[in-house]
């Protein structure tokens, strides 16, 4: 099984200075920059997944996904994905560089944003190894099973576009020779349906399905969907689960045979998720999470700044407050300080993130000691000492200070290494 990471053009600043909070000299947005596969031994995915509405603006697609700019679009279409990603050469030679159009960007509009013809131009371009044929996202999923004449005429529209690009898609690859591995995506309605239309993706000559829809999907549902598609398909076709976030629960989802997965989870839990933002493996084989210690940059903070800006707090008083902070955690890991110690001037420059809040003092104070309960189990357990990642062992305490892209990312590439040697044993146990 295989864990692909989507790109979301995620890298770091290889000589980023943590004491001074500074980028390294001279430094060049993504050419002096460095990939997790770049700098991690071994990578810590299978491959990559890229979307199209990341790359391309297109008419429905949302402004904020794209996220390359034309010039980086022209490159990767003429460098090719491997070497733009600098994902290429002996060691990545069979990693999966995975196209699919990135329907969440066109979810608004009545018709995925890119046809057959031009995604299949630019999966080639682009020198993917597989590619998913453009489809439609249906977000409903009944376990009950509702007739097609039951649902929504939009729901159906969404069936049948998806299913109709399939077909001229899957037409269009073999004309050009098979340049790559064509995947047919199942959208549906509920488990029966999602099965109805692996059941016709197949017919039509797929061999590799990405099923779709599952991200706001619970572990069970999503079981009961691979189910009936695993019922009404070959043993031996592959299947891909599209934006699969219920991927920390993989162990349960051993048995259907799973080729390949793509999530983005472990990353962005590193600095979006409330208390699971740093990954460990723990003794019974389960992942185990650690909250980061939130030391912002008081200057650079909204909810700070809006404090000093209204007279609430003074700048100076939050700065000193900060440096403490620091000082602290640092101190605490070269042992010269108490986890108590520690805790208290940690404590002490958070409670400012709260204060002005609206929510009243009772109201802060609770949230306040929940957050040192966690801050002080991360404290007492030192993950980051025993992590031997090339993150941890590089930047040390610095990996669990939530603070700037620089540490919240790498934190977030040493989640992934986690995840994938987490992944890798849970596969082996499973066999
Ligand atoms: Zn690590």
């Amino acid at each position: 099984m295989k864990f692909l990471y989507s790109d979301t053009q995620d890298y770091v600043d290889p000589g980023y200075d943590f004491l001074n909070d500074r980028s390294s000299p001279g430094r060049e947005r993504y050419w002096s920059d460095v990939y997790a596969h770049e700098f991690m031994d071994p990578a810590p995915y299978d491959g990559l997944l890229v979307s199209m509405s990341a790359v391309r603006q297109a008419t429905g697609v949302a402004a904020s996904k794209v996220r390359y700019s034309t010039r980086e679009e022209q490159r990767l279409l003429r460098d090719g994905a491997r070497r733009f990603l600098r994902y290429g050469g002996p060691r990545f030679k069979d990693a999966m560089l995975l196209g699919d159009c990135g329907a969440f960007a066109y979810v608004e509009h009545p018709v995925p944003a890119y046809a057959p013809e031009e995604v299949v131009e630019f999966y080639t371009e682009a020198g993917f190894t597989h590619g998913i044929s453009p489809d439609h996202i249906i977000f409903d999923c009944d376990l009950a099973n509702p007739s097609e004449r039951a649902v929504d005429a939009a729901i159906r529209q969404r069936f049948a576009i998806t299913l109709a690009n399939a077909e001229v898609f899957l037409g269009l690859v073999k004309r050009e020779g098979m340049p790559f591995e064509p995947l047919g995506p199942v959208q549906g309605w509920s488990p029966k349906s999602m099965a109805e239309a692996a059941h016709r993706l197949e017919r039509m000559g797929y061999r590799y399905l990405a099923i779709g829809g599952l991200v706001p999907l619970k572990v069970d549902a999503i079981k009961a969907v691979l189910t009936a598609i695993r019922e009404r398909i070959r043993p031996e076709t592959e299947i891909h689960l599209l934006g699969f976030a219920k991927a920390d629960s993989i162990r349960e989802f051993t048995g259907f045979g799973i080729t390949s997965f793509d999530s983005t989870s472990p990353l962005i839990r590193a600095f979006k998720d409330e208390k699971a933002n740093y990954y460990s493996e723990g003794s019974d084989g389960r992942l185990e999470y650690y909250t980061a210690i939130r030391i912002p940059q008081a200057t650079e903070n909204a909810r700070l700044m809006q404090g000093i800006k209204r007279g609430q707090f003074s700048a100076e008083d939050l700065l000193r407050r900060e440096r403490r902070a620091l000082d602290e955690v640092r101190a605490y890991d070269r042992g010269a300080s108490s986890a108590e110690a520690t805790l208290d001037a940690v404590m002490d420059y958070h409670q400012f993130l709260l204060r002005g809040d609206g929510t009243g003092a009772a109201q802060q104070d609770k949230a306040l000691h929940k957050t040192a309960a966690l801050v002080h189990r991360t404290l007492e357990h030192q993950p980051w000492k025993s992590c031997n990642c090339a993150v941890c062992r590089d930047i040390g305490v610095e990996v669990i200070i939530f603070r700037s892209s620089n540490r919240n990312k790498r934190r977030g590439m040493h989640n992934l290494a986690v995840y994938h040697r987490h992944l890798s044993k849970t596969i082996k146990e499973a066999a």
